[in-house]
């Protein structure tokens, strides 16, 4: 079945991605695979926007893009794909990210989803893809898309920026090491530099999830079936890492799974790492995905905010939540979320019943005033 719709007018495929398939390494046969392709992004801030434009612009098949957040003015430096309207109207970033995705290519089956990945959705929104993209900006997620990847076999691209520092990696289950090889529990968070803290430039950024976007493209194009090679580029067991202000680039290499008789990268840097004694490869635990180490409450890096998941998922009627609260506080409404400002807080509140408190990092604090206005 095509996945070009019939009713819409089209550009000529062959012609629109022409000078891609004239590279050798892709090829037509590459980019007919690229169509038949279904990639999830997950995140679609810095990273997300730049993975899901160049993807997109390649002609992917089907892109699903999840995200949790809306456009905030301070996203705009960095965030390419919106723009002053998106955040003049606090959209979603997965809606207003498909809006100016499906302008760009229409060929592509966008498929949004404004809700946080957790425990609970995550088998659920990310089986039957080929490939997963982090676009995250916290290690919890990205512990949780790695239990996902081993779980259902699925690859995924890690990438992650802060500085004008970053590093991108490529994830193929059983054959790569996995993300918990590399780092077997995530940093504490009173250690971590976050984009707060440590600031954060653009143009880093869209070289790391350009990076990502081109690992993609290797593992996606893979003839399937065949069997995994570490000398190959799609299979290569490396953590790339960039210092975009010194001109640094290294590669750190990673005992591969199955290991083969071509390991060392002449470029290699370092060799760090085994997958044996690996929590989530070698002795098979997925305590991110069932459940023990995911936690309902978190605090949003650099947004002097928290975020709370309601522990029974369900959709909420945001009319009926606004004809509660208007006479309370300052609201907006659109579609999509609620917003609500009182007592020097603000919360946003999601369908799916999630709830963002902004003016706060304090989890007690922001449990206390959903739980007063909420109920
Ligand atoms: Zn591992």
């Amino acid at each position: 079945m095509s996945l070009i719709p019939e009713s819409q007018p089209t550009s000529n495929s062959v012609d629109r991605y022409r000078r891609q398939s004239a590279y050798g390494n892709l090829g037509k046969a590459g980019q007919e695979r690229l169509r038949s392709s279904r990639i999830a992004i997950v995140g679609i801030g810095a990273l997300g926007s730049v993975i899901a434009e160049r993807l997109g612009r390649m002609g992917i098949g089907t892109i699903r893009l999840i995200d949790r957040d809306w456009v905030e003015w301070d996203n705009l430096p960095r965030q390419t794909l919106f723009d002053e309207h998106d955040a003049e109207q606090r959209l979603p970033k997965a809606i207003a990210a498909e809006s100016h995705l499906r302008a760009i290519n229409s060929d592509v089956q966008w498929d949004a989803h404004v809700c946080d990945l957790v425990a609970s959705n995550a088998v659920e929104l990310l089986r039957g893809f080929d490939l997963i993209l982090d676009g995250t900006d916290n290690f919890e997620t990205r512990f949780l898309i790695n239990d996902v990847s081993l779980e259902l076999g699925i690859p995924w691209v890690h990438g992650g920026c802060i500085g004008a520092t970053g590093q991108v990696m490529g994830i193929v289950p059983g054959v790569t090491a996995c993300f918990r090889c590399l780092m077997p529990d995530p940093p504490p968070a009173d250690q971590m530099a976050t984009c707060d803290s440590a600031g954060v430039l653009g143009p880093a950024v869209s070289i790391v999830a350009s990076w990502q976007a081109m690992e993609a493209i290797k593992i996606l194009t893979r003839p399937r079936g065949q069997a995994a090679d570490s000398s190959k580029a799609d299979d290569r067991c490396e953590l790339i890492t960039f210092d975009m202000w010194s001109n640094e680039v290294r590669k750190i290499y990673l005992s591969p799974v199955r290991p083969s008789g071509n390991q060392t990268s002449a470029n290699a840097a370092l060799q760090i790492s085994s997958t044996a004694g690996c929590p989530a490869c070698y002795e098979g635990r997925r305590d991110f995905l069932h459940g023990d180490r995911s936690s309902l409450v978190q605090v949003l890096c650099g947004r002097n905010a928290v975020q709370i998941q309601s522990a029974s998922p369900g959709k909420v009627d945001l009319v009926r939540l606004a004809d509660r609260l208007r006479a309370d506080g300052n609201l907006t409404l659109n579609p999509f979320l609620l917003r609500f400002e009182a007592e020097n807080l603000t919360m946003s509140v999601f369908t799916d019943g999630r709830a963002i408190v902004a003016g706060t990092e304090d989890p007690t604090v922001a449990r206390r005033f959903l739980t007063h206005w909420l109920g």
